[in-house]
């Protein structure tokens, strides 16, 4: 088994490495709608700057509403999570359920960016079959159990909100005790 380890392959430690990756991968031209015609797995520097930048502002907006003293949140960017369970670690249980929920999806939309889908998708079931066999194509997360599709026939498509929200509900019925 190769789970990634909360300690060292957590949404902080991606969001790191993608902020690292556009320091050193400066835009050099025009960016369209599209990636231009790079490595498969190179993220486009200016979609990930904005990307950065909108995974920030919805950790910032969701402490801030559940704690308005929360104050100023950290330059750096991939403080942000530790900030986040600081100021919202007294905060009733739906709301820090909500907290892991967001920075988990993060991590999981963090790794997809930098083309690393596989390792983080590949380890969670379909919530709809509980089967493995999670596949993305064509920007969709895919069940592929022929047996697992919609009423049309269609494989089930599954949100990263929503693998995130299966996995930190799991997680804590697992394990009632653990402390943030
Ligand atoms: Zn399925």
């Amino acid at each position: 088994m190769n789970q990634p380890a909360d300690s060292t392959d957590n949404a902080a430690a991606r969001l790191r490495h993608l902020n690292q990756y556009f320091l050193e991968h400066p835009v050099t031209g025009p960016v369209e709608g599209h990636a231009p015609t790079t490595t498969a797995s190179t993220p486009v520097s200016l979609g990930t700057l904005s990307h950065i930048d909108a995974s920030v502002r919805e950790i910032i907006k969701h402490t801030r509403k559940a704690n308005p003293d929360a104050g100023q949140a950290p330059t750096r960017a991939a403080a942000i999570y530790d900030w986040a369970r600081e100021h919202t670690a007294h905060a009733p249980e739906d709301v820090q359920q909500r907290r892991d929920v967001i920075e988990y999806r993060q991590y999981l939309e963090h790794a997809v960016r930098a083309g690393d889908w596989r390792k983080v998708i590949r380890p969670h079931r379909c919530p709809e079959c509980g089967t493995f066999g999670l596949m993305r194509r064509g920007g969709r997360i895919l069940c592929t159990n022929s047996k697992c599709t919609d009423t049309d026939g269609l494989s089930t498509t599954v949100t990263l909100a929503r693998l995130a929200h299966e996995h930190v509900t799991g997680r804590k019925n697992l394990r009632r005790t653990r402390t943030t």
